[in-house]
């Protein structure tokens, strides 16, 4: 692609840098702002930078926040002896969207995945474990999508709290193997959530 600016070029080089955005698609968005009022894309990259600098991630939970402890974790409602073990936030909105739980969640920040070089030691588990450890937790529901690194990362979890006093369940699935969290509608995801099934159950089949 030949560029007659090199400030457009450059721009459309940092936009391509996103996922799915080709430098086709990088040229139209940049172009799109070159028309916007100043004051647009002067809101647009403030808004980034603050979000980049300032969101945190929950003391607790790992969830992102704009303050030390999550407005879940901080919920004095929330039954903080039930845990939901989740990838990511996206999964914690998707479930929230549903209404059906009450608990609290812990955000592993992904899944075990030696392919993508990713291994237990990257993830928030240790600080999961040290929670049942604690003996603050009464249940831990696995709530990972059903593909081959989410029962991986439950198992792996599963083998460091089973000789604690904690039940495990993973949610009933009306989704398919396969089939990522937050794409599940809500109604399925809700009923999947209140019909959980012990862990080892899952294990069997
Ligand atoms: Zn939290």
């Amino acid at each position: 692609m030949e560029f007659s600016s090199k400030l457009l070029e450059r721009a459309v080089n940092e936009m391509s840098q996103l996922p799915g955005i080709g430098k086709r698609t990088a040229l139209r968005l940049v172009l799109h702002m070159l028309k916007q009022p100043k004051t647009q894309i002067q809101a647009l990259s403030e808004a980034l930078q603050s979000m980049r600098n300032d969101i945190k991630f929950c003391k607790s939970c790992n969830n992102i926040s704009d303050v030390d402890v999550c407005e879940i974790c901080a919920n004095p409602h929330r039954n903080e002896k039930i845990i939901c073990v989740v990838e990511d936030i996206r999964d914690v909105m998707a479930i929230e969207n549903t209404s059906s739980f009450k608990g609290l969640y812990h955000v592993l920040g992904g899944k075990i995945s030696p392919m993508d070089g990713v291994g237990p030691h990257d993830l928030n588990i240790e600080s999961l474990v040290h929670k049942v450890k604690e003996g603050q937790v009464e249940e831990l529901i696995f709530a990972l999508s059903s593909t081959m690194e989410g029962d991986t990362t439950n198992f792996y979890i599963y083998k460091q709290i089973q000789a604690y006093n904690v039940q495990t369940s993973t949610i009933a699935r009306g989704i398919s193997v396969g089939d990522e969290l937050e794409y599940a509608d809500e109604v399925t995801l809700g009923r999947s959530i209140v019909n959980r099934i012990p862990f080892e159950t899952s294990l069997k089949s």
